[in-house]
């Protein structure tokens, strides 16, 4: 770990303050033109456009339109990553913005676009400080965080080679803190997400008629609810695991028996070890429960992103640096992680780092009551970016000064 240097604050959220009206503007034109998965033609652009002129070296990705930059310090030593996702939700916009979607069926709720805003505020920040670094800022514009896993691809992709990353950080905006703090801990942050697929099989039949069919609809509710006994009798309560079935399919009519029944669900797991106790577990207890009842049960996992852990001293670090950055009063050390998913997970099992949250809640609202992160009602109050683009820039500052 790099020995923190003493940042000027001031400057620095000055410097971050200058850039903050162009920053706006490419937050609002990437808003008004969201793309979805791992195939980001014209946010690609606009990053590329937006970072054109700076003495950079930029590559771009094969399977994904990935824009990974590297800036070279003027003396030798480490190289830090700073990543911003690229993508945008399938979802219906409906906030009201002036600048708001014009693409139907998609949405920037997740605030991604105001996290590439801020990087390339970022990146042109430490442009003009690259007299200040000794060793390398590593620039990540990523598509495909919303479950399509584009932080793997990248890393095949080489992200974390020539030249080698040492460490690793992250911001993911919250309008559920309060605007211009920044938050995080060491350890779990965010949970692991596996999506639950689970077919009760019967025989299906005259509703009138039960003892002459198999029916596989109250084995499903004895199923779900053996999850939640399961989940509580089983794991440690200390670290947690949230198993939820959120939606159950059978039947067609009031008076057939049907032969299937279905159940789609997430668990979500703070630690690795957890996660495959539970995995190992569940088809013990859908398979148990409907044979017990003549039933056959099946299930199906697809996996999703592991925990998202910070490294202890990285986090620690980060603390020390936001602090000096906003002040010990704006710098939140949370104590517990939030059940949400990152694919910023597959970076953090191979590099030391942390992500952290920039409070972004509007002026008019309270933290507590703003529409979160995937509703379609979700917005920012955008003048935090400023702190946000600080704070990529005073962890780069700190780590190679
Ligand atoms: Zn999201
Ligand atoms: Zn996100």
């Amino acid at each position: 770990m790099s020995a923190r240097i003493a940042l000027d604050p001031i400057r620095l959220l000055a410097e971050a303050r200058e850039l903050l009206a162009d920053t706006v503007q490419l937050r609002r034109r990437i808003h008004a033109e969201p793309e979805i998965g791992l195939d980001l033609p014209k946010t690609q652009a606009k990053v590329l456009d937006a970072l054109s002129g700076l003495d950079l070296m930029v590559e771009t990705g094969e399977k994904l339109s990935s824009v990974v930059a590297t800036l070279a310090g003027d003396g030798e030593g480490p190289t830090i990553l700073l990543r911003g996702d690229m993508d945008a939700l399938p979802m219906t916009e409906e906030t009201g913005e002036t600048f708001a979607s014009t693409v139907p069926g998609a949405m920037h709720a997740c605030g991604h676009d105001s996290h590439v805003a801020m990087l390339v505020g970022a990146a042109r920040l430490l442009h003009e400080r690259r007299h200040d670094l000794r060793g390398n800022v590593k620039f990540m514009f990523q598509p495909g965080e919303e479950g399509h896993h584009g932080a793997k691809f990248c890393i095949e992709e080489g992200l974390l080679e020539n030249p080698t990353v040492d460490a690793a950080f992250a911001l993911h905006i919250s309008p559920n803190h309060k605007s211009g703090t920044l938050a995080t801990k060491p350890g779990p942050l965010l949970a692991s997400a596996d999506e639950l697929y689970i077919t009760v099989s019967g025989q299906g039949g005259h509703a009138s008629a039960p003892h002459l069919a198999t029916d596989p609809i109250p084995v499903a509710c004895e199923i779900v609810t053996a999850l939640q006994t399961h989940i509580t009798r089983t794991v440690n309560i200390f670290e947690p695991a949230v198993l939820t079935i959120a939606k159950i399919s059978a039947g067609t009519t009031d008076n057939v028996i049907p032969e299937q029944a279905e159940l789609v669900g997430t668990l979500r797991t703070v630690s690795d070890k957890t996660r495959e106790q539970v995995l190992a577990s569940v088809p013990r207890v859908v398979e148990g429960v409907a044979s017990a009842h003549g039933c056959r049960g099946e299930f199906v996992v697809e996996r999703g992103y592991g925990p998202t852990v910070n490294d202890d001293d990285f986090a620690r670090y980060t603390l020390d640096v936001l602090s000096d950055l906003v002040g010990a009063e704006r710098t939140v050390e949370m104590t517990y992680p939030a059940m949400a998913a990152e694919d910023w997970s597959y970076v953090l099992n191979r590099v030391p780092g942390a992500m952290a949250m920039l409070g972004v809640c509007p002026p008019d609202l309270e933290p507590s009551h703003a529409h979160a992160c995937h509703s379609n009602h979700m917005r920012i109050d955008e003048d935090a970016m400023a702190t946000g683009i600080a704070a990529h820039a005073a962890m780069a500052l700190s780590y190679l000064g």
